[in-house]
């Protein structure tokens, strides 16, 4: 007898292979392997062999041969047991024809554990159904798409068994089913699109679908028969029988559908449980053995066509992947900028996956293609990843439930597939699927199937009502697959390996640009030093002539233009020895306290360009560490613009303060001066280059270009902000060194 009660904490271990009966429309022995006695026996056997089932316990096999030849003259059942054994395969066999009371029944055996099941069930099926199969099996398979090749595959079950609904049952990812296709009689309602809980279908039901592929409920409502054993404790494993008796709860299940007899085929796919051929019937109804080999084969063609079709269709795509991928990495190898080659292209980033939009972020530049949300939220998408996400790839299909941000674009994005290119810099690629809002069509409320029993305790109660019942699926896109995955993987490593291969030519060219400025600085170091002595010579002696009392006063003027120029020519060396000094010298770091050189700057600048009316104020002024020296040739050349520029203003304002900020200390040097025309932004940097608006103004156009390579020598930065005849602000930024 079954013991076993079913409750939510143990409902998955509910032991259905052992449920010490069988289905009462036909009866079974076991008899142990050693020695072919009698261990087992179904209470119904004197139904049909009038023998008291418990007189057969621990009797020879041959007990039964007396009772069976009675009938069959020359049948010996024994025989029968050993050659399959022989065989090692039951398949021959079963399954065997005999006459009980005149009337046919087929013996079929299998193995459990230390016993050989022999049972025995009603022959009902008059002719050969073999040719049907044939036919069935070649119609169903002129489907040449999945949807087709189910629907004829219900078709040809139906005609076989003659049920009155034929469904075939899918099972999705999360383990709960849908009906995917359905044969029925015109009069039932449809069940095409319902989904059911994976609860419906227990963990221990499912491996028993894989292991013994058929399974017929005759008669809900039949009663049982028990198994009779002398053996205590040793439940009779009914795994392969055909005959089993079927868990309490999942007959409930059926009569609550209003089912009286169902019968199912296992669809396998490599190896796992596909779904279900699932048939049911509204009165009962027994299918003969031959009826339900030939639905299994049924089954396994299709099984077997599901397995190609799907591979084909996988490999396909994995295919296109592949040769997108083939022809990015070429693109890569060709084009200069990397965010061109996998985006301007016809095939792009996008074909490796098939998602609906992606972005790339690489080089403080993001460029999208397809569907994607704006930019201010795929930089903060991006963020968040950088700071949530060490792996190198990171997806979701439910992005909005991890990351609440994401809400306001579900629609385009509720599913991401993202890949770090250097998780340092935060460069990705994000691949985006849109929210597909997908109606289930629950059979009846999937959580409503927990009811509170009589004693109180709670019980696992197949749910009663299967009407359907609609749930709204939203906040979800369709799911990443392996492929896509292994896709992006793939990508990501033509990617880097393209990246380090550019870095590296990168790195030749700098330390080639390196050498080439250590000998332009010696060259303009050498030049700007021999010329020195010449321009002195020229200025000493245009001085000597001026002195010559008899000079007209033409000779005088021309003599002065001589030294005004020569100054300006000395002025211009000097400031090329200065940069050219910027980049031969050691960098001496110390901390430079910055109010005080600030102040020794101020007095040489303002004395320099008479500059009284100019203001100064200045702010917070921390210290910061570098090269005393350069330091002060930066201040002095940013300062002396600031007062420079300003000069011709009414009431000229230069600033000096610091805001320390992100591990730099930043300086912004700021005056209301002329401002420069933000159209000549990249240029102010750039040697010898001067603004329009300064023509009138005296200036040689290194200051700027000495500032960059100072802060560059310290790993610092430098920009500015200004506005024409407004004023502008210099920013250097220096790092702050323990
Ligand atoms: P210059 O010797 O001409 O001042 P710089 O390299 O110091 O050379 O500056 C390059 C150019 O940038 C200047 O000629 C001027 O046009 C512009 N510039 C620099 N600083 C300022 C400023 N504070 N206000 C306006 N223009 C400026």
């Amino acid at each position: 007898m079954n013991q076993f009660s079913v409750d939510l904490t143990n409902c998955d271990k509910e032991p259905i292979h052992i449920p010490g009966k069988i289905q009462a429309h036909g009866f079974l022995i076991a008899v142990h392997k050693n020695d072919f006695h009698i261990t087992y026996v179904s209470e119904n056997i004197n139904y049909f062999l009038s023998k008291q089932a418990s007189g057969l316990l621990d009797q020879p096999l041959s007990a039964l041969d007396h009772l069976l030849t009675q009938q069959e003259p020359e049948f010996n059942i024994e025989d029968l047991l050993k050659l399959g054994i022989i065989r090692k395969n039951f398949d021959a066999i079963n399954p065997h024809p005999i006459n009980i009371d005149k009337k046919p029944y087929y013996i079929t055996i299998s193995e459990s554990e230390n016993n050989w099941l022999i049972e025995f069930e009603p022959v009902t099926l008059q002719y050969d159904i073999q040719g049907i199969i044939g036919r069935s099996a070649s119609a169903m398979l002129q489907g040449r798409s999945v949807s087709s090749l189910l629907k004829g595959a219900a078709l040809e079950v139906k005609k076989l068994i003659n049920y009155d609904r034929v469904m075939i049952y899918k099972f999705l990812n999360d383990g709960h089913g849908e009906v995917v296709a359905e044969e029925k009689n015109d009069e039932l309602e449809p069940f095409f699109g319902l989904h059911y809980p994976a609860s419906d279908i227990p963990k221990q039901a499912r491996e028993l679908y894989k292991l013994n592929l058929t399974r017929l409920i005759a008669d809900v409502n039949e009663q049982d028969s028990d198994i009779l054993t002398y053996l205590t404790d040793q439940p009779l494993d009914l795994t392969k029988s055909n005959l089993r008796a079927v868990s309490p709860i999942h007959i409930q299940y059926l009569k609550n559908m209003g089912v009286y007899s169902s019968f199912s085929i296992s669809l396998i796919s490599h190896g796992e449980l596909w779904g279900l051929i699932a048939c049911h019937n509204y009165s009962p109804k027994f299918i003969d053995y031959k009826a339900r080999e030939g639905a299994k084969l049924i089954g396994q063609i299709l099984s077997s066509a599901l397995e190609y079709r799907q591979d084909e269709e996988d490999s396909e795509m994995v295919e296109q992947f592949k040769s997108t991928a083939a022809i990015l990495s070429e693109y890569l190898s060709q084009d200069k900028y990397l965010i061109d080659a996998l985006t301007d292209h016809q095939r792009n980033i996008l074909s490796i996956t098939n998602a609906t939009g992606a972005a790339i972020i690489f080089e403080k530049r993001l460029k999208t293609i397809g569907q994607v949300p704006v930019d201010e939220d795929i930089l903060e998408l991006a963020e968040w990843l950088k700071t949530s996400n060490d792996e190198s790839i990171y997806y979701t299909h439910r992005l909005s439930e991890i990351h609440s941000p994401a809400k306001k674009y579900k629609d385009i994005a509720s599913g991401i597939l993202a890949c770090n290119i250097s998780k340092d810099l935060g460069e990705m690629i994000i691949w985006f699927k849109p929210e597909l809002i997908t109606t289930i069509n629950w059979a009846g409320n999937p959580d409503k199937e927990v009811v509170l029993s009589e004693n109180g305790l709670l019980n696992l109660s197949p749910r009663k009502s299967f009407e359907a019942w609609s749930e709204v699926v939203s906040n979800t896109s369709e799911k990443w697959m392996a492929e896509e995955i292994a896709s992006v993987l793939r990508i990501r490593e033509i990617i880097i390996t393209d990246v380090n291969k550019k870095a590296n030519e990168i790195r030749l060219l700098n330390e080639k640009l390196q050498s080439a400025y250590e000998e332009l600085d010696t060259f303009s170091y050498t030049i700007s030093h021999d010329l020195r002595t010449p321009l002195t010579s020229i200025k000493t002696y245009a001085e000597l002539m001026l002195k010559n009392k008899s000079l007209d006063d033409h000779a005088i003027k021309m003599l002065s233009r001589i030294l005004i120029g020569a100054d300006k020519m000395n002025f211009l060396i000097k400031e090329i020895l200065n940069l050219a000094r910027v980049g031969r010298s050691e960098i001496n770091f110390e901390t430079i306290d910055m109010p005080s050189l600030i102040q020794e700057i101020k007095s040489e600048v303002w004395a320099a360009f008479k500059a009284d009316k100019s203001e100064l104020i200045l702010g917070h002024l921390p210290n910061i560490k570098g090269d005393r020296t350069m330091i002060a040739q930066v201040f002095t050349n940013l300062m002396s613009n600031g007062v420079k520029y300003s000069l011709m203003v009414e009431k000229p304002v230069i600033e000096i303060s610091a805001y320390i900020e992100g591990g730099e200390t930043v300086y912004a040097i700021k005056d209301n001066g002329i401002g420069i025309d933000n159209r000549y932004y990249d240029r102010v940097f750039e040697l010898f280059k001067r603004m329009d608006n300064v023509k009138e103004i005296e200036g040689t156009g290194v200051g700027l270009a000495i500032v960059k390579r100072v802060v560059e020598r310290h790993h610092g930065r430098v920009w500015f902000e200004s506005k024409l005849n407004a004023g502008s602000t210099f920013y250097v930024a220096f790092k702050n060194l323990q």
